[in-house]
């Protein structure tokens, strides 16, 4: 009984969503090839949406290299994952991937075994699985899976990676094989990754559009088909989801940075570990909840949290993976008596992933005043969107999507019955990684290249994944002290009698900053 009613709760949120059929996902067996970062990843995902059966294919074992405590303070290198925190050395990488995701979701059957995928006959102990996922920058290794899965018309998701780009198609054994997808299945041996290292953002991003597909194979919903062509994520494309290569990348170090993130929900877990796979300097994270059942199959870093509270939990969890940033957990909803944080603190970006037009216009108000940049994310189960102010290169929330009427209009004061809201982890991770790879635009443009001035919008049906919205290319907001210093005699009514009667909800950012130093 007690197992019964964790199945229910867990699964409760992606269960809202219409058509969800979890028993198709639990009934289903995956194999991951590969033990580097994207498998990694997709390791995490697919273990988060439940699948009930993950075999981990790959080769390796763990060196000093892997371990954080031995890790080059500078470097950062997380191209071969970042699950290993509590592995010791000479443990193989695909059993301690496993025993992380493993305690992401323990309903999930999952190992690790360390094998050398490169020939077809190793690849014999992977015994038929329902679908693959070819996770290597290994041109044999993909090419012993496609044959191995085309021989026994097993569906694969190939993936592969280098520092700045990503790529991701699918052999679906279900069509016929034409000359157009034998050119589709060609082309998944991804020869130009070939032993590249694998880069964070693009692993991120292209592992979560990586498990939607199986998801859309095992389990479709409404009118989803797979992927029919090769979506790319390209942080040296000046449109970001194109094969151009218009931006020259030059490596630098984000440790002198400082990042104020309001939220650790389902968008906040991946864009605060992203902060720290970046080695970002400073992170501080704002957030007054606590954690419960429900949370956990999209936030995954909670797996053995419930019940504690999200900003801690989560800076706790980060800094086993990368004890050199400094994490700082604020256990408050933010308000106006934070303004003074912001007028003071030396923040160099704002990144909100919450989920209310309110903050984001509260957000918006400081940054605005204060000329700090705001990056803001927000998700359904099967989209999401983000959007970037940078003040005086572009448009901030309110002239990009009348962000304070929008607030004003979902303002609800007698309301405090909240209806639970359908959500799952994949747009959570694609629009996180999006997320992600702008903020290295916004604190370093000389060595990333410029913001993109426009929305990027994840819709998970359409035919090439994400796409960039024109918006209103900028705007003067941060120069027009009449809109500034009305704001607050214009808005301030949507944040009286906030905060309800837990302790820290009074506590003031600043002095939150002060008290809760380190972790
Ligand atoms: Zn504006």
């Amino acid at each position: 009984m007690a197992e019964l009613e964790t199945l229910i709760n867990r699964y409760d949120r992606q269960e809202l969503i219409q058509g969800w059929d979890q028993s198709k996902l639990t009934g289903c067996k995956a194999a991951i090839v590969g033990s580097d970062l994207m498998a990694n990843f997709v390791a995490t995902t697919a273990a988060s949406l439940g699948f009930g059966s993950i075999e981990i294919f790959g080769k390796g074992r763990i060196t000093k290299e892997h371990l954080s405590q031995y890790r080059h303070k500078e470097e950062h290198d997380y191209s071969e994952g970042f699950l290993y925190f509590e592995a010791t050395e000479g443990d193989t990488k695909t059993s301690s991937i496993a025993s992380i995701a493993k305690k992401m979701n323990s309903l999930v059957d999952i190992d690790g075994y360390c094998i050398d995928t490169t020939t077809k006959k190793n690849l014999d102990v992977m015994a038929s699985p329902d679908i693959i996922f070819e996770c290597t920058n290994d041109m044999a290794s993909k090419i012993a899976v496609l044959e191995y899965a085309y021989e026994r018309d097993i569906p694969v998701i190939s993936l592969s990676a280098s520092e700045n780009t990503g790529k991701i198609g699918v052999y679906d054994p279900r069509k016929e094989f034409d000359d157009d997808q034998r050119r589709l299945y060609e082309n998944l041996m991804f020869q130009e990754f070939d032993g590249q290292k694998q880069g964070p953002i693009v692993s991120q991003s292209i592992s979560a559009l990586a498990v939607d597909e199986a998801r859309k194979y095992v389990m479709p919903i409404g009118n989803d088909e797979m992927l029919s062509d090769i979506v790319i994520h390209n942080l040296e494309s000046s449109e970001r989801f194109d094969d151009n290569h218009d931006i020259e990348l030059k490596r630098s170090s984000l440790k002198d940075k400082t990042i104020i993130q309001i939220g650790a929900g389902a968008l906040g877990n991946q864009t605060a570990l992203g902060f720290i796979l970046a080695g970002v300097g400073k992170l501080c994270i704002v957030d007054d909840d606590d954690i419960e059942e429900t949370n956990l199959n999209r936030q995954l870093w909670f797996y053995d949290d419930v019940g504690k509270l999200k900003a801690e939990a989560l800076c706790v969890k980060l800094a086993r993976i990368n004890p050199d940033v400094q994490l700082k957990p604020v256990l408050k909803r933010i308000g106006p008596d934070d303004e003074q944080a912001f007028a003071e603190s030396d923040v160099d970006l704002i990144v909100e992933t919450v989920d209310n037009n309110k903050t984001r216009a509260l957000l918006n108000h400081f940054a605005t005043k204060y000329k700090i940049p705001l990056m803001s994310g927000g998700t359904s189960p099967s989209s999401g969107q983000a959007m970037i102010y940078v003040p005086g290169k572009s448009a901030c929330l309110d002239c990009q999507v009348n962000m304070d009427k929008m607030a004003l209009d979902s303002y609800q004061p007698h309301s405090c019955i909240h209806a639970a809201e359908p959500s799952v982890i994949t747009s959570n991770q694609v629009i996180g990684a999006f997320m992600l790879g702008e903020t290295r635009t916004i604190l370093d443009p000389a060595s990333y290249g410029e913001p993109i001035h426009k929305v990027a919008k994840y819709v998970a049906g359409e035919d090439l994944r994400v796409k960039l919205l024109a918006t209103e290319y900028t705007c003067s907001c941060h120069e027009d002290k009449e809109k500034v210093e009305g704001w607050m005699e214009k808005m301030g009514h949507l944040y009286k009698n906030e905060g309800g009667d837990k302790r820290w909800h009074r506590v003031n950012l600043v002095e939150g900053l002060r008290i809760s130093s380190g972790v």
